[in-house]
């Protein structure tokens, strides 16, 4: 719901000589072993920078794609692994403590014999409930039943901050109930998209047989699952559209909400999820609610129950015995290309970090973020800030009432690093050691209750939504908020080893990322209390047009890059993460020149300062990625490859250019070159 949310021919000359000797010196922090020597730097940075790192870094089988991001998340995973372990080993935890409860939870993951045995049978009560849906009525108190375990089928349910008044939450409802990632893969024409619709009927007919069915039934049951998804695909809004705050804010009362849904009374769903009192909501995509109402008469119950079955065992047949877990790795590799299941304990963990991951994430910090990493990522930061505010007093298109403005804004802005000052109450969750999908069930379950439990309460400043071990960062507009949280905070993004021009080209980029999403296409329009304001907002209609100009440059810009197999950037979806990424390297670059460390830096394995820079922020986003993965992202992900994350960015800065000795009119120079800060 949140708006928010998740770098030729002569090919030498171009260097300056010190970057052409053959033996890389060594270097801590700068990894000069990551480079590919042959690669002009001036033709393609990114290659230059990373392609030694791409070829001694090959995709491992169970991943989809493999870059700087997963290999410091699986260092991550090992160690909460040694936690998790000896958490289940000891077993001396009191009964009902967080400790107790990771144990638990990791032995009745680990315990694969147990949940072999068991198969399907502790999903045995959550079917009989949807084979018992008899009329219309039990069909919306199942599908609220649904919600609550974690099957957002056919839409989901949830609690936002008002976009209008940041200070109050509000339930929300949104289009969702598809099990392919997205409406284009249902709707889009061309042989790639075909084959996965192929192969998403096979797997869910194979999945039906696994519950029993006869082969003809289930491949009839699959038909009728697509059939269903594909009326939900028509009627969804495709997310570039879904970026503008306005086109998925819709408050509405009951009455209002009963007029778009005339055959789904919410008064009844609300007192099924237990919330009775809600009296309005953000009907985020009114148009899929029209939809889904017409196909809630349209489409036979016995069909319902056959698509709410199917969706049952899709969330769950991760967690359930090996024919389950293989069919549904059957599908992600269709969707990703991975060609191995993840082993066993990085599964566990995955889905611990899930259901427990700020009981997980605190006894990782205790271990893993000391209190000086803190400091010294502070001082980068603040830094960043510091260069930001001093580029709004000098900018000279934007005028003084919307520097004042913007200026307010970001003083305004809360930073929060390493972890939450409150960590969250994990007691009326029950876990047990098994079966294990009870406990992921009932985990899904807790943290629904906890969420609805937000809707018409103050807004709580203290939560997070990244768990401390996670390997990212963001930005909340509803919060106007930065968070970086502990798993980010290390080698290779911040290493207190590694030369100051390294940092602020890692994690200095990071920051100053994360701090020009409050300036991005939907950041802009939110103030800083956090409220959506009208446009203009708080910009003069003037400085807005011109604002809106140079992100339509960058989303320009970036629709002419393709991925594999010919698929285009959606340059709309992708406009504000490659805002904030020309904004955050050009502040990272800023605030690293105006830092002390800056006057006292020299070059390193004949690396000048600047190069150090471009090179630490090009290693942010080392990685090689799987062709039916990049097609995926290029149709969900708001990011940009990581390739025109690092191209399509310098591209637009004349510092590059200028620490590289880039020419006029070579690729990485962008001749309509796009300026936000
Ligand atoms: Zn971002």
């Amino acid at each position: 719901m949140r708006p928010g949310r998740t770098l030729i021919l002569c090919a030498l000359c171009a260097l300056p000589p010190a970057a052409r000797a053959a033996a890389p010196a060594p270097a801590p922090g700068l990894h000069l072993g990551w480079l590919d020597r042959k690669a002009d730097p001036a033709r393609d940075f990114f290659t230059f920078a990373n392609g030694g790192w791409q070829r001694q870094n090959p995709i491992p089988p169970a991943y989809a794609r493999w870059g700087t991001f997963s290999v410091l998340q699986r260092r991550n995973q090992e160690a909460i692994r040694r936690i998790l372990e000896e958490a289940a080993r000891d077993g001396r935890a009191p009964a009902g403590s967080d400790a107790r409860k990771v144990g638990d939870f990791y032995a009745s993951g680990m315990d694969e014999k147990a949940v072999d045995a068991a198969g399907v049978e502790p999903l045995r009560p959550e079917l009989a409930r949807i084979a018992a849906v008899a009329d219309p009525a039990g069909l919306r108190e199942e599908i609220a039943h649904l919600q609550q375990i974690g099957v957002d089928a056919p839409f989901g349910f949830g609690q936002m901050q008002d976009f209008k008044d940041s200070t109050r939450v509000i339930g929300a409802a949104s289009q969702g109930g598809l099990g392919l990632p997205d409406r284009d893969y249902y709707l889009r024409q061309g042989a790639k998209f075909r084959q996965v619709r192929q192969a998403y009927l096979r797997h869910v007919a194979a999945m039906f047989a696994l519950l029993g069915d006869a082969r003809a039934t289930a491949a009839a049951e699959a038909r009728t699952v697509m059939d269903v998804e594909t009326r939900l695909a028509r009627a969804s809004m495709p997310r570039a559209d879904q970026r503008k705050p306005e086109n998925v804010y819709h408050p509405m009362d009951l009455k209002a909400l009963e007029g778009v849904t005339p055959g789904f009374s919410w008064a009844a769903y609300f007192a099924d999820v237990g919330h009775p009192e809600i009296t309005s909501i953000n009907l985020a995509m009114p148009d899929f609610f029209k939809a889904m109402n017409a196909d809630l008469s349209a489409v036979p119950l016995a069909a319902w129950r056959t698509y709410l079955r199917w969706h049952l065992l899709h969330a769950f047949a991760p967690y359930l015995s090996r024919p389950f877990v293989d069919e549904a790795f059957r599908l992600t590799r269709a969707l990703t290309g991975a060609r191995k299941l993840l082993p066993r304990w990085q599964r566990v963990v995955g889905a611990e970090d899930q259901a427990l991951g700020f009981a997980v994430g605190k006894l990782y910090v205790e271990r893993r973020f000391p209190p000086s990493s803190r400091e010294a990522v502070l001082r980068i930061l603040h830094d960043i800030r510091a260069a930001l505010k001093e580029d709004l007093a000098g900018l000279a298109w934007m005028s003084p009432a919307t520097r004042t403005a913007a200026l307010a804004k970001l003083d305004r802005m809360d930073e929060r690093i390493g972890y939450p000052d409150r960590w969250r109450d994990y007691s009326a969750l029950r876990v047990d050691r098994g079966p294990w999908v009870l406990n992921v069930l009932r985990a899904n379950e807790f943290l629904q209750r906890r969420e609805l439990a937000k809707i018409g309460k103050p807004v709580d400043r203290d939560e997070w939504q990244m768990t401390p071990q996670t390997v990212n960062a963001y930005y909340d507009p509803s919060m106007n908020d930065i968070n970086f949280p502990a798993g980010i905070l290390q080698p290779p993004f911040f290493d207190p080893a590694a030369p100051a021009a390294v940092n602020y080209g890692a994690i200095g980029f990071v920051m100053g990322h994360e701090i020009t999403h409050g300036f991005d296409d939907q950041g802009a329009r939110f103030d800083g209390s956090g409220d959506l304001l009208p446009e203009p907002g708080w910009w003069t209609a003037a400085d807005y047009a011109k604002f809106e100009a140079a992100t339509a440059c960058i989303s320009d810009r970036f629709s002419r890059f393709t991925v594999a197999g010919g698929l285009h950037v959606q340059g709309k979806l992708v406009t504000g993460e490659a805002t904030a990424d020309l904004g955050g390297l050009t502040l990272a670059w800023r605030a690293f020149h105006a830092s002390p460390a800056y006057r006292s830096a020299g070059d390193v394995g004949g690396f000048t300062p600047d190069q150090q820079f471009f090179l630490g922020a090009a290693h942010v986003w080392a990685s090689n990625v799987r062709p039916e993965e990049a097609r995926r992202l290029v149709t969900i992900d708001p990011h940009p490859p990581a390739v025109d994350r690092v191209n399509g960015t310098v591209a637009n800065m004349p510092a590059f250019q200028e620490a590289f000795h880039v020419p006029a009119g070579s690729p990485m120079v962008n001749a309509d070159r796009c300026v936000i800060w």
